[in-house]
């Protein structure tokens, strides 16, 4: 059975959804004023491998996360200039022609990734009304206030009905400590409310008309809202970054409280953050890689290019809840790592079965289960992955006519690769190229008919045309190995 950490009750828990069969699940998306990097991928990977279990195990999951493109200031989400109407401003675009660009290039990075799109993929700016009406029935319910046509919460009259803080383990002491004292504070009763609809200033360019005055939500207000227009008032699981859970999910908790009378959300799920080098990543380190850059090679931090792949095994390497250090000598390692894994899976798709198999019996019996079994236990990709690092050994040692494997066992071992490294861990094993399975097929195909050609061109001892294959083949990055009876090549 399927363990998750919940990051409120800080245990294990099995996992239970609310509705038999069905799973809801919202996880806070990017806020979409520049490009995609390490940091991004790591929850959109995560929560992706959670996507794609949840839906092994046959739950249907509506898999909502968001598009955060108003309302997310520069200093501590709440003070300060709208990121992206900044970016507008710098730029001499509409806010809207910023939003679309981003977003359409985070799309086509978690295509890369082999990210599945989510369910629904709302909007904070479509949802104006929803966020509005939440932040009505706060002021309603008497859990915040309008001060110079802004809504605040009431952070302190809250935590006396709610406990303030629970997710993240602060009290009020610990949040007036850390907050900052920033312009518009003199609006709040105290420094650690937080806002829920903004007046905007007469330079602002992105605002909506509300009952309070011409503004635009606070941040934490969208995933509250459009949470629980998509999912419901109480929904499974809500997960994100684990530098979201203060202020972000913590203000989304007060929000529903404040608002519905009860927590909405059953299980909080948080990656761990990746450090660069052992610092976190930060514009003031200047070590924010994008993936374009991982992609392309381009920046002083890497030695190399390295494909989107690279990136997704390193991610899966490590446990979500672990932090993850990044080094151009660890993607190295995963590189080498992820084209063993490549290269067994080629092996297996090409093996044939023979006789009893009795070495790969014991091997193939019960991989199945340990993979699953690791993924049960709150999604412990590293330990798939170790098992399917094994389960390579033994396909090489069959690959080089040490062992045997039987009819049966041989079907199963593809199955559990193409079910757990393929579907689950969502790795394109086959080369980089890859991305369209079809593509990718066609493409192998034609390199086969050219070493077929090649093959027969030997046999008719035409060495030029034998030889003019190979050395073309190779000049375009192929490896190509002899074999007794036929040929085998790698990219
Ligand atoms: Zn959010």
């Amino acid at each position: 059975m399927l363990q998750i950490y919940n990051s409120l009750t800080r245990i294990k828990e099995p996992f239970k959804p609310l509705h038999e069969g069905h799973v809801g699940m919202y996880v806070c998306g990017p806020t979409v004023y520049g490009d995609a990097h390490l940091g991004h991928a790591r929850p959109a990977i995560t929560f992706d491998l959670l996507f794609r279990y949840l839906t092994y195990l046959g739950y249907k999951v509506r898999y909502v996360r968001n598009i955060t493109d108003v309302g997310h200031l520069e200093h501590d989400a709440d003070e300060g200039e709208d990121k992206i109407a900044k970016k507008a401003r710098l730029e001499q675009l509409e806010p809207m022609e910023v939003v679309q660009y981003y977003t359409n290039r985070y799309h086509r990075d978690m295509e890369a990734l082999n990210v599945l799109p989510p369910s629904i993929e709302p909007h904070a700016s479509g949802h104006i009304i929803e966020q509005i009406a939440f932040v009505q029935q706060i002021l309603d319910h008497g859990y915040a206030y309008v001060s110079n046509g802004s809504v605040y919460m009431d952070v302190e009259k809250f935590a006396k009905d709610y406990p303030y803080g629970k997710l993240s383990g602060r009290n009020l002491q610990d949040i007036v400590a850390e907050t900052r004292e920033l312009d518009g504070q003199d609006e709040k009763k105290h420094s650690y409310d937080f806002a829920l609809w903004k007046k905007a200033a007469p330079e602002h360019i992105m605002h909506w008309p509300s009952p309070w005055s011409e503004g635009f939500p606070g941040w934490h207000m969208e995933c509250s809202a459009m949470g629980m227009k998509y999912l419901g008032e109480r929904f499974d699981i809500h997960g994100g970054g684990m530098d979201l859970m203060f202020p972000h999910h913590e203000a989304e908790i007060a929000q529903s409280c404040a608002a519905l009378g009860h927590d909405t959300v059953h299980y909080w799920m948080h990656n761990n953050m990746i450090t660069i080098a052992g610092k976190k990543m930060g514009k003031s380190y200047n070590n924010f890689i994008t993936l374009e850059q991982f992609f392309k090679g381009d920046h002083p931090l890497l030695t190399k290019p390295f494909g989107p792949m690279v990136i997704r095994f390193f991610i899966l390497q490590a446990h979500y809840r672990s932090t993850v250090d990044f080094s151009s000598e660890a993607l190295e390692a995963a590189e080498k790592g992820l084209q063993r894994m490549q290269e067994a899976y080629a092996r297996l798709q090409k093996l044939q079965p023979k006789g009893e198999g009795l070495e790969a019996k014991e091997a193939v019996s019960g991989l199945r289960a340990r993979c699953q079994e690791a993924m049960d236990d709150d999604l412990s990709s590293q330990l798939v992955i170790s098992e399917l690092f094994e389960s390579a050994r033994l396909i090489n040692t069959i690959w080089d006519g040490k062992a045997t494997i039987s009819e049966a066992d041989l079907k199963e071992l593809r199955e559990v690769w193409k079910t757990f490294a393929i579907d689950i861990l969502g790795l394109r094993l086959e080369g980089e190229a890859g991305g369209n399975e079809e593509k990718t097929a066609a493409y192998r195909g034609a390199v086969d008919l050219l070493l077929q050609m090649r093959l027969e061109a030997k046999q008719a001892k035409d060495w030029a045309t034998s030889d003019r294959i190979r050395n073309q083949l190779t000049a375009l990055g192929f490896q190509i190995k002899d074999q007794k009876d036929g040929f085998e090549w790698t990219l």
